[in-house]
Order: C-alpha cells, then sequence, then structure tokens
C-alpha cells in the first residue's frame, strides 16, 4: 500500500508511541492529586509543556494542552470574540479557505451578531498582507488565517500579516495544523498571538493539539468544569497524548531541513509527471507550497471515481469534494482560488512524507496516468469535451 493522504492523519512516529507507553501503565496517576505518585504525572505534563514551548519558541505558561487542531481553533476565535465584544468590537477577518474548524466556528459566532470578513484568495492560494490591512477596522478584533492550507498545501505570508496586525493592534490567530513540524514555525519570529496545532499531522497520536495564546491574552473556556490547564480547559489531562505529541514534535521540528530536502525532489518529480496528463492543472502556488502537498484537477473527472480506483491499486489519495458528507459540493478551498465547479470536482490530493521513494512516486504517476484515461474514455462529460460541445478549461 502506498499512503498518499499524509495531509488527512499520519503514522506515528516509533519515538512518539515509546513516550507514551509509561504513561498507560507505571505513571497512570492523575496530576491534579496531591499524593507523590500523581505528582510524578503533573511533572511529566509540565516537563511536556516546556519542551513543546521550546518547540515554537514561546513559554510554557503560553500553552494549553487540547483535544486537537479543531478544539483549539475553536478556543482561540471564541476567546478573541468574546474579549473584543466586551469592547464593542464584532468584526473578525480570514478567508475564504480554512478549515471547517475555523469557518464553522465563525459561521455560529455570525449567529451570534459578530461580522465576519472571507477574504479572497487569489489563484495562486495564497493571501496577501495587504488584503489584510485593507480588511482592518476600528472594530476588527481578530484576524484568523491558517499558516498552510490543508488541501492546496500553499503557505501563507505568517510573519507579515503578523506584523501588519500588530501595527494595528488587531489579535492575530494562525491555524499551523498543516505548518507544524513539516516547516518552521517561530511565533516570536512570525509576529503570531494565538496558534493552534495538533499531533497527528506529525507522527503524533490522534486526539491531542494545543493552542499557544501570548502572555496577556485572556482565554475563554470551551470547556467548563475542573481547574486544569490553569482553569481554561477542563478534564483531567490526556498525559499520554501529551507526552506522545511532545516527542513527535521535537521529533518533526529537529528533522524539519532534512525531511524538506528529502521531500521536495520527490514532490516535483510527481508534479512534473502529473503535469504531463492532457487538461490538468496543478492547485496552488508551486513555490510557497508544502512539501509534501500535490493537488492536482482533471477535466472530465469525478474525484470520487479516481479515488475508488487508485484504491484498488493500492493507493490512499484524497479529493476535494465533500463526498462523505453526502453533498456533492466540490471543495471550498478550490472554488475559493477559482476553480470553476466542474473542474474542482476532479481534484486530486496526494500528501506524501519523508519515507517516500522515487519508485513510489513513479508508481503514483503510472496509476494516476492510466485512471484518468480509463475514466475519461468512459465518461459523457470528457465526450463533448473532445467533440467541442463543451469548451476546455485548461489548456492541453
Ligand atoms: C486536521 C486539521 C484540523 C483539525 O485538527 P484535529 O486535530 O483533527 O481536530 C484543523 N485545521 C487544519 C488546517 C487541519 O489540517
Amino acid at each position: 500500500m502506498i499512503y498518499a493522504d499524509n495531509a488527512s492523519t499520519t503514522k506515528m512516529s516509533k519515538t512518539a508511541i515509546n513516550a507514551m507507553l509509561p504513561y498507560f501503565d507505571n505513571i497512570y496517576g492523575n496530576p491534579s492529586s496531591l499524593y507523590a505518585f500523581g505528582q510524578e504525572a503533573k511533572e511529566a505534563l509540565e516537563d511536556c509543556r516546556q519542551r513543546a514551548a521550546a518547540c515554537l519558541n514561546c513559554e510554557p505558561r503560553e500553552i494549553t494542552f487540547t483535544s486537537g487542531g479543531s478544539e483549539a481553533d475553536n478556543q482561540a476565535i471564541v476567546s478573541a470574540a468574546k474579549a473584543g465584544a466586551k469592547k464593542g468590537k464584532k468584526h473578525i477577518i480570514t478567508t475564504a479557505f480554512e478549515h471547517h474548524a475555523v469557518l464553522h466556528t465563525l459561521k455560529a459566532l455570525e449567529k451570534d451578531g459578530f461580522e465576519v470578513t472571507y477574504l479572497d484568495v487569489h489563484s495562486n492560494g495564497i493571501v496577501t498582507p495587504q488584503q489584510v490591512s485593507d480588511a482592518i477596522r476600528e472594530d476588527t478584533c481578530l484576524v484568523t488565517i491558517m499558516f498552510a492550507n490543508n488541501e492546496i498545501g500553499t503557505i501563507q505570508p505568517i510573519k507579515e500579516i503578523g506584523a501588519v496586525c500588530r501595527e494595528k493592534k488587531v489579535l492575530f490567530h494562525t491555524d499551523a495544523v498543516q505548518a507544524a513540524g513539516h516547516i518552521k514555525v517561530d511565533v516570536k519570529e512570525q509576529n503570531i498571538d494565538m496558534l493552534s496545532i495538533s499531533a497527528h499531522k506529525f507522527h503524533g497520536p490522534k486526539g491531542t493539539g494545543l493552542l499557544y495564546a501570548r502572555k496577556g491574552i485572556v482565554l475563554s473556556n470551551i470547556i467548563h468544569g475542573g481547574a486544569q490547564e490553569r482553569s481554561k480547559r477542563a478534564g483531567t489531562e490526556n498525559i499520554a497524548g501529551i507526552a506522545g505529541m511532545t516527542a513527535a514534535l521535537e521529533e518533526a521540528c529537529a528533522s524539519i531541513d532534512e525531511n524538506y530536502n528529502k521531500m521536495l525532489p520527490l514532490r516535483e518529480r510527481l508534479i512534473d509527471g502529473l503535469s504531463k496528463i492532457e487538461y490538468s492543472e496543478l492547485n496552488g502556488d508551486r513555490e510557497s507550497r508544502l512539501p509534501g502537498n500535490v493537488n492536482f484537477c482533471f477535466e472530465g473527472i469525478e474525484g470520487e471515481s479516481l479515488l475508488l480506483l487508485l484504491d484498488d491499486k493500492g493507493i490512499c489519495a484524497s479529493s476535494g469534494s465533500a463526498c462523505t458528507s453526502g453533498s456533492l459540493d466540490p471543495s471550498h478551498v478550490l472554488l475559493a482560488i477559482g476553480r470553476p465547479h466542474e473542474v474542482a470536482h476532479g481534484s486530486l490530493r496526494l500528501t506524501i512524507n519523508e519515507e517516500f521513494t522515487e519508485e513510489d512516486i513513479d508508481y503514483i504517476i503510472e496509476a494516476v496516468t492510466d485512471v484518468v484515461t480509463y475514466l475519461r474514455n468512459m465518461s459523457p462529460f470528457w465526450r463533448d469535451l473532445v467533440n467541442g460541445v463543451r469548451p476546455h478549461v485548461f489548456a492541453k
């Protein structure tokens, strides 16, 4: 099997698994208890907080452990919104191609009277600091823009956007779930006030993440209850998960350059290979892009059929369209970068990791080329394109 869906989730690293084991077994105490046995777990928790903080270049007390990226996104946004509302500021800026953890949180806030500006994303999948600057108003309480997009892998000019927000004194949150452990993340250097990450996107366990919030920022609870996480996130801490995430984060951050250099030529080989398929195009900028992300649109193809046939050939991949939700809506990300509906339906996301080989890449290129040809030969829609009944969207 070739697992080319690493943006969806990753395999845990051995280091991360081993870091978790003691907390299922010997060190199972509750960190909130007073006896020495619980204190061992408490020490482990604080050790992880300090090490995770070092990876992001922040202070331990600026970190709140969460159940993942979604919870961290929710808490960051709701906290900024509540603080803003107290000062009569109820305007939030984001982009049209955020993850649903951000978009749906904002939709809920809109029902509570917040106004949200969704910045257009350029056709290359990048928003500019100028767009952010132009959109900021007197009543803006938050800018939330993802670090790297989960579908098309484009990397945003986070440091520059952060600088604009600092200058205008508006809080800046970034969903860095796809970035952390893959490209450099440094909250100080990159002018980030709040940031969300999720362990299972960098070879850590599922159900564990963290929220960084610069000191001075008051967080509101999403989960109410006990006094864990400085009373900002109730619930007995997932020590094993936190230990696994911390180990995975340290490991990934220490190998960012090495992994980048391994993956970049493979990504380029994959893009070159798939570009040879006629009437196809890469989605998103080729340069400002995660080293593991390749995302293509093929004219005259249904993404779901493509995925099923690739599965038969042992390739796990993903498509933008939300077939699992029962709707046939194409990806909001591809629509945001201006892909027409009929093309957005025929998308394919392949996300590789540092263990891929040239042989894997060549196998994928061959399989995708065969499957696209096969599906096009059966498609009445494709026949219309060939016969000139419908115009092509892409150049040959
Ligand atoms: C996966 C992902 C999330 C959600 O993280 P979970 O830990 O699965 O809740 C949020 N944002 C982005 C960009 C993601 O890729």
